[in-house]
């Protein structure tokens, strides 16, 4: 498995007091995010550090896929699975992405604002 030591995302999956993890398998990690945009606001963390996801490949389906099936899990716990809610992954400097350690963030509770 990928890791670094300095990825904050990486501590945390390899360590399991680093964080209070809500949910957690083989292969994924969800968090409360620390600064929350809505009344849920998840991220939803592989457990492996994929360097972009500009370069996610074939070899990424299985990751990616679990991480929807888990959003969807995690949806029905918080309560938003009929409300809605919506699926954020940013990419690189214009999507305001701060950690690298690619992220799926799960935003509902309310009414979003537009896209953009
Ligand atoms: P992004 O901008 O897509 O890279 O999202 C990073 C997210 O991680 C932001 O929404 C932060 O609020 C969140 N975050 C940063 N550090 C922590 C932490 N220690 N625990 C939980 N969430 C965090
Ligand atoms: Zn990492």
């Amino acid at each position: 498995m990928t890791t670094t030591t300095e990825c904050i995302f990486c501590n945390m999956a390899q360590d399991p007091m680093h964080a209070a993890p809500v949910y957690r398998d083989d292969r994924v990690f969800a968090i409360k995010d620390i600064n929350p945009k809505a009344p849920v606001h998840m991220l939803i963390i592989p457990n492996m550090h994929i360097a972009s996801l500009a370069y996610v490949g074939p070899g990424q389906v299985p990751i990616m896929g679990h991480m929807f099936v888990v959003a969807e899990e995690i949806a029905r716990r918080e309560g938003v699975t009929l409300s809605g809610y919506r699926l954020v992954l940013n990419q690189g400097e214009d999507s305001g992405q701060e950690i690298v350690h690619p992220h799926m963030h799960l935003l509902g509770g309310k009414k979003l604002g537009a896209m953009g």
